[in-house]
């Protein structure tokens, strides 16, 4: 049977070391904050059914922003200390009846799907497991001056979320007598086993100012964009028409200042757009001579550059060629590893495709052949 498994973060923390005046979880970086980042990783997940947030009760405006428009379960208030709050949290769960939850903390922004999958991979022979980094640096002891180096064998970092199931995590929480750091020593504590899974780097805890600033780099690193780009030339004087850089014998050519290769320069224009460079033309004036009769390629190497000049990666190309002749089809291929090779883009995230205007309008007609393009981009 399917495994039903919730999310819980527990929010009710206050703190305010990070700076800012209100407590880090409600901090904004990158347009969004601390927790609706956090929140959106649970979310993300196709395995996660349902969250649970547990907040402090002075902070229920905060709330209401950082979470607006997300499937949540209605919140609740934590209590005195963190196992108060996560207890708070289980038992606001119980009704759903979960089979595991993993619990996480609010100041952890940027929770990669993969430590979720690790969990829930480790999760299917354990009652608990826990996401860890192993220490690589060198330990030393000492107040000032180095005393002596500890061995970091079996060390290791621990991170959230914490993988429970369930039933186990409810009892040990309605039993423990002691308080306990977090819910991995609160299980210890009642003599649970806990896995050790592969954590993240990324993963990291937002604790200092530094952190923000660390979280806000990563976050706007993330950047991916989409640009359309479109273009017509008409048919003119010519035995052959030059598509995406491939020439294809047909009754016209096509007119313009360059090669006028309709469909390469869409797909530029794409990319310009994306990095809202302005467009081909801004770049190759058709009043310049130097581009009179230029190899579109040309173009397209310059955009590709300026993809990497900016920072960022470019990920697809799909084009459309909208024409009624020439045929598309049988020259897409050849279209496709001459666009790989000017970009260096794998074959399956470049598509050339074509349609025809149902010999309506100027393509329909057979003047000329116009292009659209998409293209994405990532910063790297
Ligand atoms: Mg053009």
């Amino acid at each position: 049977m399917e495994q039903k498994i919730s999310g819980l973060i527990v929010a009710a923390g206050r703190g305010m070391r990070a700076g800012g005046g209100i407590p880090k979880q409600y901090r904004v970086i990158a347009g969004k904050t601390v927790l609706r980042h956090a929140a959106e990783a649970l979310l993300a997940h196709p395995a996660i059914m349902d969250l649970q947030i547990v907040i402090h009760r002075d902070d229920m405006d905060l709330y209401r922003d950082a979470t607006k428009g997300l499937p949540v379960m209605p919140v609740v208030f934590g209590g005195k200390t963190r196992s108060d709050s996560v207890l708070t949290g289980l038992k606001a769960l119980e009704k759903s009846k979960p089979d595991t939850v993993l619990i996480h903390d609010a100041a952890r922004p940027l929770l990669p799907i993969q430590v979720i999958d690790n969990l829930l991979d480790a999760l299917q022979g354990n009652k608990a497991a826990v996401p860890c980094l192993k220490v690589v640096d060198a330990l030393w002891r000492g107040d000032k001056q180095v005393e002596k180096p500890e061995n970091r064998d079996n060390l290791w970092r621990a991170q959230t979320p914490q993988g429970f199931d369930f039933k186990t995590i409810l009892n040990a929480h309605q039993l423990a007598t002691q308080p306990a750091d977090d819910d991995v020593a609160l299980a210890r504590q009642m003599g649970i086993k806990v896995a050790i899974t592969t954590g993240s780097e990324q993963n990291f805890k937002i604790t200092t100012v530094a952190d923000f600033a660390r979280a806000e780099k990563e976050l706007t690193n993330m950047d991916i964009r989409t640009g359309n780009g479109f273009d017509v030339h008409a048919f003119g004087a010519g035995e052959f028409v030059t598509l995406c850089g491939v020439q294809i014998p047909h009754s016209n050519g096509l007119s313009g200042h360059s090669d006028a290769d309709v469909a390469m320069h869409a797909v530029t224009d794409a990319i310009f757009g994306a990095l809202c460079e302005g467009d081909i033309g801004q770049w190759f004036p058709p009043n310049d001579d130097q581009w009179k009769g230029a190899n579109s390629a040309i173009f397209l190497e310059k955009a590709v550059q300026r993809v990497a000049e900016r920072g960022f990666t470019l990920n697809h190309i799909d084009c459309t060629i909208i024409c009624e002749m020439p045929k598309i089809g049988p020259h897409a291929a050849a279209m496709r590893a001459k666009m790989a090779e000017i970009t260096g883009l794998t074959l399956d995230r470049i598509s050339v495709k074509a349609t025809t205007s149902e010999r309506l309008g100027f393509t329909g007609r057979g003047e000329g052949i116009a292009a659209m393009a998409t293209t994405t981009l990532v910063k790297s």
